[in-house]
């Protein structure tokens, strides 16, 4: 690995995804690059697959969270991928590997917590890997889900004109450990998919500007224009700001691990969605020039700097 391409987590993921290979009778409709894959085996609805690593110190902090917490976000992170594809939550596995000396009482906290998520969504956990070491706690989950008979929805699907929607306030959660308490916001999803046909979708789990450039990068690099007294900001942004100075904006167009969804649909569904479902909001439309702008109340333009968390630029 060398080269400018294999830069930052986002080129090396880039690196690896060029290096797919299609096996013949592949189950492969979707690979690496979107929340979830989509496997079609040969008989049944698409099958959804995502996994997510989250390890002390970086995701959360196991002293001060507590095993519990942390297994139910380990577990709701995944839900949040399934979700963003419009897909339903089946199964779960959980790989752990435990810090040596209280490995028992942390691997059962943690399953209390992630006992606690499934339950919420009906998600059987129906296996895993448990080791111990010098480390500190690193947990692993990988969920599969199966799509609707609406189908999945990938990030590639955008269209210049679309209406973009997010379905709740962005910023702040990493300050207010609102991220430990991540909602997945399956059920929001399918009664979206329900009332129109989603175009693309993603979860916002790196930021909303790195995070809607994917949908736009994997939609064949289209633009955007963002309303920013559109663009709801979460309290806790707001909180954070009044502490450390930050602009409240900034968060919510940076911050990460929100686990809303943001998704793209023609204007005329947007208002359906809006009309019935009063959370979700439309913070702007997709254009067809590559551009990605924040235009404020007064008309001004600026660009929207994808400032999402890159795990190996080490950079929010
Ligand atoms: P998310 O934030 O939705 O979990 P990521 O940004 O972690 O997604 O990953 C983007 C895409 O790259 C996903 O399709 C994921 O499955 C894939 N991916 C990430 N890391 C690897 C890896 N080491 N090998 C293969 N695929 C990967
Ligand atoms: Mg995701």
């Amino acid at each position: 690995m060398n080269g400018q391409e294999t830069q930052g987590e986002f080129g090396l993921i880039e690196w690896i995804r060029r290096r797919q290979v299609a096996r013949p009778g592949s189950w492969t409709r979707l690979g690496i690059g979107d929340d979830c894959a989509i496997l079609q085996p040969p008989s049944g609805r698409p099958i959804l697959a995502t996994t997510d690593m989250l390890m002390d110190g970086r995701h959360f902090v196991l002293e001060r969270d507590g095993a519990g917490a942390v297994g139910y976000k380990a577990l709701g992170v995944n839900l949040s991928d399934v979700a963003a594809m419009a897909g339903v939550p089946r199964v779960a596995l959980i790989a752990v590997a435990l810090p040596r000396g209280a490995a028992v009482a942390i691997a059962q906290g943690l399953h209390q917590g992630a006992r606690a998520m499934a339950d919420r969504f009906d998600v059987e956990l129906v296996g895993g890997d448990t080791n111990a070491w010098d480390g500190p706690l690193v947990v692993a989950v990988t969920v599969l889900g199966e799509a609707t008979d609406r189908g999945p929805v990938a990030r590639s699907g955008a269209r210049a004109g679309d209406a973009i929607l997010v379905t709740g306030p962005l910023g702040g959660s990493l300050p207010s450990g609102r991220h430990l308490r991540s909602e997945p916001r399956v059920e929001l999803a399918l009664a979206m998919h329900q009332l129109a046909a989603i175009h693309a979708m993603i979860d916002v789990s790196d930021g909303l500007a790195s995070d809607l450039g994917h949908i736009l990068d994997e939609s064949g690099g289209l633009g955007a224009i963002l309303e920013v007294d559109q663009i709801p900001i979460h309290a806790d942004a707001l909180a954070a700001a009044r502490s450390d100075g930050a602009d409240p904006l900034v968060r919510a167009l940076s911050d990460g691990e929100d686990f809303e969804l943001c998704l793209t649909v023609d204007p005329g569904d947007a208002r359906r969605i809006l009309g019935a479902l009063p959370v979700v909001r439309q913070i702007g439309f997709v254009t067809a020039e590559n551009a990605r702008l924040l235009r404020f109340p007064d008309g001004q333009l600026e660009p929207l700097t994808a400032r999402g968390f890159d795990h190996l630029r080490e950079t929010t």
